[in-house]
């Protein structure tokens, strides 16, 4: 992935805000990259750009030989429910559904009824137990690992995790970040954070 003179801007009725500017990266396949920065830098910002949640101002996200934001409307719907899996801090889960269906939802928006990756995930992320659970009967050191297996369930190119320890302790983020790192061994994964210290720890950059 390559991300050129990319910019955004957000304009609101008081003030306009230059949250990136000018931005110059390229991504591996592979490996673990954390994006650093303190609170209001723009690295939410960025991973939206990286996903195709939101629209740059300026530049270019180019994945392989295609641009992201010059082809087709379509093109980014298929790029952002196939190729990109999202991790948050406070883990977007839906309450209404078990763990198992949580994990699933990825599966019916790309319309894929090949089932059997949703237990290879669950026993990969080590959550068996909690599998038929309501999502508000668990821990949310188990809440993020429902989250990552949402995330892998798609067999995504690239996770983007958006400070995904940020509600954890220090036990539950080593395991986060462990897996992450697993993960990452034959995908890419992005992980935003304001800690410098676990970057140090975990990142190949
Ligand atoms: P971070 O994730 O590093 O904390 P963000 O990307 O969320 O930073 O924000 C970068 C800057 O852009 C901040 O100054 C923030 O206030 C501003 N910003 C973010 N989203 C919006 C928005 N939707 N409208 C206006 N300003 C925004
Ligand atoms: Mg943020």
């Amino acid at each position: 992935m390559k991300i050129k003179h990319l910019s955004k801007t957000y304009k609101t009725k008081y003030e306009v805000v230059n949250a990136l500017e000018d931005i110059h990266l390229h991504l591996p396949e592979k490996g673990m990259v954390f994006i650093v920065g303190v609170s209001g830098s723009g690295k939410t910002t960025l991973m939206n750009m990286l996903s195709g949640v939101d629209i740059p101002s300026s530049g270019e996200v180019i994945i392989g030989d295609k641009s992201l934001y010059k082809g087709p409307k379509k093109d980014l719907f298929g790029y952002r429910n196939s190729y990109v899996g999202l991790i948050f801090q406070d883990y977007n889960l839906i309450e209404d559904l078990n763990v198992y269906d949580n994990i699933k939802l990825p599966l019916d928006f790309i319309n894929q009824t090949n089932y059997e990756i949703i237990d290879e995930v669950i026993k990969k992320v080590d959550i068996e137990e909690i599998k038929y659970s309501k999502v508000n009967e668990i821990s949310s050191g188990q809440m993020q690992r429902v989250a990552i297996a949402r995330a892998l369930v798609k067999d995504s190119g690239m996770i983007l995790a958006d400070e995904p320890t940020g509600n954890l302790d220090s036990k539950n983020e080593k395991i986060v970040f462990d897996l992450l790192k697993e993960i990452s061994k034959d995908r890419l994964v992005v992980v935003i954070t304001h800690d410098e210290d676990s970057a140090k720890l975990y990142s190949d950059r």
